[in-house]
């Protein structure tokens, strides 16, 4: 079978959090996705943003969930940080570390020196999320990067999630010093930056590589900027709202609601949906509004809107003209100019 999703691509990376799993428990559906595509021989990767973890971490974490994982699919953005580090720095240089022991380990093992006081005259600075980052080396960082070193962050997301709620993620802690030093940090590794992409479409060769993610502004946006295909699921934060409202930059190539879709024809999570009717759905637009109406899965309604969302039609301009519409426009938290009989 090679019409389905997945068949077009060579090699899929997948986001963690919101895609394969939900903070510690697996994602329904996302280890069997990941055995089909092994058995269909397509090259696997994993890429996450967290920098709390070293590959080999991340790969036995997934494989104690039952998803099968190797270290060297496992591409995080503190081994990416490392790596770029190492290329710009001569070998042993001091390099100020902000973040969990993971870090440290990743600049040590790329031949260079992991310090901890502005003193030892660093000559970058890497940042990254540790649950023990505390003032003294935020003080120190801000130090270093005044004495003129290069500020480096694994990434900039703003929150972590967690079982308790969203907790400040490294952006957070990268928003401490922007604010110190009033500037922002020299290079950003992890996503919506491409560089994680890059690098696992790099080391297998891929030449049509398939980035799937759960969150419009990291995943999507590096995958658009690598020039990827992109797919987004919607497991995780990013949702049917924020899809109708994503700006040219955050548009994915397809939208599903879990990973089965990749084992599906590729058109029925093409998005925009071709055509103005999709699975029981149908769109009509006038002007500069769109109406909804007829029923059926969600997704294709969320297909078929993008075309207008995506178009111009505002999202406060879309109606619906069918009681499955309006209660799906308002489980969505659109419910402005609703016209549900
Ligand atoms: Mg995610």
């Amino acid at each position: 079978m090679t019409d389905h999703l997945a068949g077009g691509y060579d090699l899929v990376i997948f986001d963690l959090d919101g895609v394969v799993f939900l903070i510690d428990k697996p994602i329904p559906g996302a280890a069997e996705a990941v055995e089909r595509l092994r058995a269909d021989a397509t090259t696997i990767a994993y890429a996450t943003n967290n920098a709390s973890r070293r590959a080999a971490e991340v790969a036995s974490l997934l494989t104690g969930m039952g998803v099968s994982a190797e270290p060297a699919e496992v591409l995080t953005s503190a081994g990416a940080s490392a790596a770029m580090l190492a290329e710009r720095l001569p070998a042993g240089a001091p390099v100020l570390v902000v973040g969990a022991e993971a870090l440290r380990a990743e600049v040590r093992d790329a031949g260079l020196t992991p310090v901890d006081s502005a003193e030892d005259e660093p000559v970058a600075v890497l940042q990254g999320y540790g649950p023990e980052v505390g003032w003294k080396i935020l003080a120190e960082a801000a130090l270093a990067v005044r004495a003129g070193a290069t500020w480096f962050a694994t990434n900039t997301d703003r929150t972590l999630p967690s079982p308790r709620g969203p907790l400040p993620g490294n952006g957070s802690l990268v928003a401490v010093l922007r604010t110190a030093l009033d500037r922002d940090p020299d290079v950003v590794v992890g996503k919506p930056q491409p560089a994680l992409f890059r690098t696992a479409a790099g080391r297998s060769d891929a030449r049509r590589p398939l980035s799937i993610g759960d969150r419009l502004d990291t995943d999507i946006q590096g995958a658009v900027t690598a020039g990827m295909d992109s797919l987004l699921v919607l497991t995780g934060v990013s949702g049917p709202a924020d899809l109708l409202s994503a700006p040219e930059n955050r548009r994915p190539t397809y939208v599903a609601a879990d990973l089965s879709a990749l084992f599906r024809p590729a058109a029925d999570a093409r998005v925009p949906a071709a055509g103005d009717e999709a699975g029981g759905w149908r769109l009509s637009r006038e002007g500069g509004s769109a109406t909804l109406t007829g029923s059926g899965d969600p997704v294709n309604a969320l297909r078929l809107l993008c075309a207008a969302t995506w178009d111009g039609v505002p999202v406060s301009a879309v109606t619906a003209a069918s009681s499955e519409a309006g209660h799906l426009l308002e489980s969505w938290g659109l419910t402005n100019g609703s016209e549900a009989p």
